[in-house]
């Protein structure tokens, strides 16, 4: 054990008494069964949906057991700081209606921020030295480089450990003699391992069950030295005085447990239950990888957002990959249903987008139709302001053309997955968003020649007649096909093609993309009833 005054230049005897600490965060009281869970993000500038995934199972685990729900920033790592980014942490947990009971600025167990809570951490890391739990290594990254490079040579496992960890053998005098050269140092925990083989250690995790490996034997930086603590140190200090109950976390945290129980041994706490939550993988090729934040831009929550995909959708989804129970029911329901660490599964979770669109096409078409304009122009104003100008000048415009070809009524069609389907799908509607087609010789009009495109236009433009039912409306433009020398079907047109300039469906494809610019679109009749009479006699004399 150091000596007093050794310890005193290691961290200060005036530090709060770890004891002090211990009751100002008492044990919370609640129902039995309460599961104090939190989400605990490093704020990087970049919310990945795995890590929205995380947060969904972990608030929905407390809230269903009338608990609590903490939001901790983890923001011990300044190489990594990024201005603004707890901003759009927060941007993103609230669109994702992730609603923390404690958090920043709110809640009896804080500071929530990590880089607020050095003078706690200094105390537990002091309580470790006392108790000969941890000691100083000045090694350099040098000496670390070479240390690595002789494991090598001499095949056993890189790190510090055992006889390899110089600095744990350091006698008093020497660790003094480099306190007085001024040589910078980090306090490493001093892992329970005297040589020999490595215990197994075994625990239970709520999402993948019974575990066992080797147990941890590096004596693991805890403190760096700047004097912050490395996230291993940080999270078993927070998540004890915080009273967390349940540690909710990305898997990658897992071959970490066994150190981390040493760890909580060690401080005298009480080990956390634990739920490793498998990754959000995806197809590459024909293998399977994680989402990954650099290669995949579905990784970043932002994407969805940008894209316009119904926040409900995003969530009965990501219920789904939770929970496969909540596959495939109705997502009101889903919205309902808790999530249950122990149906979580404990392989990566593939990413479906063709999924996520079928789910999305149901929300909006289960929004009222008021409802569903009001959310696509609040998206087109941050993400498509063009889009906005136009479908926000007139109102009545927007939600007829969102009930064009409705299933329900008052309800929009089920072809919008996402509110950047819009412009694609509706934008012809919206006249100042529509670009009329004007080259007879455009290819939406193939295979007939630019000619008889022009006759097949001018023909119905002619004759247009705008106040008559569907069948009459139709019928105008098959007589103007007759006329023009056009079979009827295809099937006439196939036993005799040499009397016919073709079959009627490529005449009616001319209107069809004069309309709507586009050779697949809903229903005509029911478009020409949005654009009005006006609108459809400008489109059909648009050809140059
Ligand atoms: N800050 C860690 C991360 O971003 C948190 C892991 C945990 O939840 O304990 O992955």
């Amino acid at each position: 054990m150091l000596p007093t005054e050794i310890l005193d230049r290691l961290i200060p005897s005036s530090v709060t008494p770890v004891a002090e600490w211990e009751q100002r965060f008492p044990p919370r009281a609640m129902p039995a069964g309460a599961e104090v869970t939190r989400f605990a993000p490093s704020p990087t500038g970049f919310v990945h949906v795995g890590g929205i995934l995380v947060a969904l199972i972990a608030q929905s685990v407390a809230v269903s057991s009338d608990g609590v729900f903490i939001l901790r920033v983890e923001d011990t790592d300044q190489s990594r700081y990024v201005e603004g980014a707890v901003e759009q942490l927060n941007r993103s947990l609230e669109y994702f209606g992730i609603t923390p009971d404690e958090r920043v600025g709110s809640g009896a167990y804080g500071p929530y921020a990590q880089s607020e809570r050095a003078a706690i951490y200094d105390s537990f890391v002091r309580a470790l030295l006392e108790q000969d739990s941890a000691y100083p290594c000045f090694c350099t990254s040098d000496e670390l480089a070479a240390l690595t490079g002789r494991q090598q040579a001499a095949k056993v496992p890189s790190g510090y450990w055992g006889s390899w960890a110089t600095c744990r053998h350091l006698s008093d005098q020497d660790v003094a003699a480099r306190l007085d050269a001024g040589a910078p140092f980090v306090i490493r925990f001093r892992a329970p391992y005297d040589g020999g083989t490595v215990r197994r250690v075994r625990f239970t995790d709520r999402v993948r069950g019974d575990i066992e490996m080797d147990d941890n034997r590096n004596d693991v930086v805890v403190r760096k030295t700047m004097g912050l603590p490395t996230y291993h140190l940080a999270h078993a200090v927070d998540d004890h005085l915080m009273r967390v109950t349940t540690v909710v976390r990305a898997d990658e945290w897992l071959s970490s447990v066994p150190l981390h129980l040493q760890l909580f041994a060690a401080l005298g706490f009480e080990a956390p239950a634990y739920g490793h939550i498998a990754p959000i993988v995806i197809t590459d090729g024909k293998s399977k990888r994680k989402l990954s934040k650099r290669k995949d831009p579905q990784a970043n929550v932002d994407w969805y957002a940008e894209s316009g995909y119904p926040v409900e959708g995003i969530l009965c989804y990501l219920q789904g990959l939770a929970n496969a129970r909540l596959q495939d029911q109705p997502w009101q329901q889903v919205l309902r249903e808790p999530l249950r660490l122990e149906e979580c599964s404990n392989s990566g979770q593939l990413l479906d987008l063709a999924k996520l669109a079928s789910i999305c096409r149901e929300v909006i078409a289960d929004l009222p139709v008021d409802q569903s304009a009001d959310r696509l122009l609040a998206w087109a104003r941050t993400y498509d302001p063009e889009l906005a100008v136009q479908i926000g000048e007139d109102r009545q415009t927007l939600l007829r053309v969102l009930s064009i070809e409705a299933t329900q009524p008052g309800r929009p069609r089920k072809d919008l997955a996402t509110w950047g389907d819009f412009r694609e799908k509706y934008g012809f509607l919206i006249p100042a968003a529509f670009t009329l087609v004007t080259d007879p010789a455009d290819e939406r009009f193939q295979p007939l020649e630019a000619d008889l495109v022009k006759q097949m236009a001018a023909t119905v433009a002619a004759g247009y007649k705008h106040d008559l039912d569907g069948q009459e409306w139709f019928e105008q433009v098959r007589a103007a096909a007759l006329a023009l020398g056009f079979a009827a079907s295809v099937g006439e047109y196939k036993r005799e093609p040499e009397r016919f300039r073709g079959p009627l469906k490529e005449a009616a494809n001319v209107v069809r993309v004069l309309l709507t610019g586009s050779t697949r679109s809903p229903d005509l009749y029911e478009a020409s009833r949005v654009l009005g009479a006006d609108e459809v006699l400008r489109r059909l004399t648009s050809l140059a």
